[in-house]
């Protein structure tokens, strides 16, 4: 079944794939989002873009890169920036990991490449906390190496630009996507339509033909802007001419993807406990989701019968002088749907407490909260 879908897909791409090239980047280099990592070529600035961007929508990525860039400009001082600036920086995108990665990644490329972000594709996807995905789309916007790229945009935009009805999850249909995106940025390294045409909008750093880069790039474009999961715009799309499932009206059936998982609710009590103007917080352990990160001791009590007076007790074997509700939160992390319940506890005094640091609310600021507890803050004088 696969030969025959792959025969078929194939014949259709030969017939247009040259076509569907000239046509994205023609479009690209008159439509392009003006984006800040768009005018550079050093290849740390668009690794910490490209790092960014995994999960977060790019208006809320922008003032994060600034500052990163701003403060840590060099993969050396991101190699040797202490682990609180960076939680500190990321503070706000989530998905700390991310941080953690790339500053292990940074430590590496300083030991064995001499502080010099690496060309070859192999290398820079042997570094922590990048994969196929992010190596190839670092190679090519930096490098315009003809690597392919595919993620959830770019495998909305191909299955239905090529009709491909089966679940792209799907191991066979998934490497054929590759291979899509693979013929089509190696052809965009010969193709015409990236000479002379590319705008200064695009490429202020350089007039250089960046075809390879433009061709990845305007497919995350496409499907950030135009190709959309519901309600494509595709009027005024620049490839209708050449999308079978505009064509055949079937853009809402493709990509043919499996329902998601539904989310997982969950409920913890959190206590902002308060001693002579400061509050009792924490660090989150490593390997958790969120480690590093600074927040009020929680507890989770799903289907749990105590009260959250009585869970306070059992968890530091002392009675509050004064117990109040403060606030709810409700939050998403991944699939979890989260309501945090908030406790004010009042003490009498500095109690013994199990690690930790007390803070006076001018000094919030001084750690990174998750972002739930960064909430929690603002309530607090
Ligand atoms: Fe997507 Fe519609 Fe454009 Fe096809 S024509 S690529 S479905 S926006």
């Amino acid at each position: 079944m696969y030969f025959a879908v792959s025969n078929s897909l194939n014949a259709k791409l030969k017939t247009k794939k040259s076509k569907l090239v000239s046509l994205l980047l023609d479009w690209f280099s008159k439509s392009a989002r003006d984006l800040p990592w768009r005018r550079t070529r050093d290849p740390y600035a668009i690794w910490v873009s490209e790092i960014m961007l995994q999960q977060t929508q790019v208006k809320t990525v922008i003032p994060f890169w600034n500052r990163w860039l701003r403060e840590l400009p060099t993969i050396e001082a991101a190699a040797k920036a202490p682990s609180e600036k960076i939680h500190k920086l990321w503070e706000g995108l989530g998905y700390y990991t991310r941080v953690r990665n790339l500053q292990k990644a940074a430590q590496v490329i300083v030991e064995k490449h001499k502080g010099q972000f690496p060309k070859n594709f192999d290398e820079v996807l042997a570094l922590p906390g990048i994969g196929r995905y992010t190596a190839s789309a670092i190679c090519s916007i930096a490098f315009n190496q003809p690597t392919p790229i595919l993620d959830g945009n770019v495998i909305r935009v191909l299955t239905r630009i090529f009709g491909i009805e089966k679940n792209p999850r799907e191991k066979e249909t998934n490497r054929l996507l590759w291979q899509i995106a693979e013929e089509l940025v190696c052809r965009a390294k010969h193709a015409k339509a990236a000479k002379g045409k590319i705008s200064s909008r695009t490429s202020r750093t350089s007039r250089e033909i960046n075809s390879c880069s433009f061709l990845n790039q305007s497919l995350m474009e496409l499907g950030a802007l135009v190709c959309t999961p519901r309600n494509p715009q595709c009027l005024i799309c620049p490839v209708k001419k050449v999308c079978i499932a505009f064509k055949e009206n079937r853009t809402e059936e493709l990509p043919n993807l499996d329902k998601r998982a539904a989310a997982t609710a969950r409920h913890f009590v959190a206590f902002v406990i308060e001693s002579e103007g400061k509050f009792f917080v924490r660090q989150r352990p490593e390997k958790v989701v969120n480690a590093h990160l600074w927040e009020f001791p929680n507890f989770e009590i799903n289907g749990g019968k105590q009260g959250a007076e009585e869970i306070f007790e059992s968890a530091f074997g002392f009675e509050a002088a004064a117990f109040q509700p403060l606030r709810t939160i409700k939050h998403s992390i991944t699939r979890y749907r989260i309501t945090l319940e908030t406790f004010r506890v009042r003490l009498s005094k500095f109690p013994k407490m199990p690690e930790g640091i007390w803070l006076a609310p001018k000094e919030f600021d001084s750690v990174a909260f998750s972002s739930a507890h960064r909430q929690l803050t603002k309530f607090l004088t």
